[in-house]
């Protein structure tokens, strides 16, 4: 059984980018272009978005 793939555009290259059938809306993925890496913004239909720039402080 094959998973439905869905695509949504990269807002920076316009780029077809896939996303798993069982995406989540705000799961970050990252573009196969030009690797920015997006937020998805809704799944239906597929939209993806630049994800915020977040500081790496992961303070453990
Ligand atoms: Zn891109």
């Amino acid at each position: 059984m094959s998973k439905t793939v869905l695509a949504a555009e990269c807002p920076e290259c316009a780029a077809d980018v896939g996303l798993d059938a069982d995406a989540r809306v705000s799961e970050i993925v990252e573009c196969v272009e030009c690797r920015s890496e997006l937020e998805i913004e809704s799944v239906d239909p597929p939209t993806l978005v630049r994800a915020p720039e977040v500081e790496e402080d992961w303070g453990e």
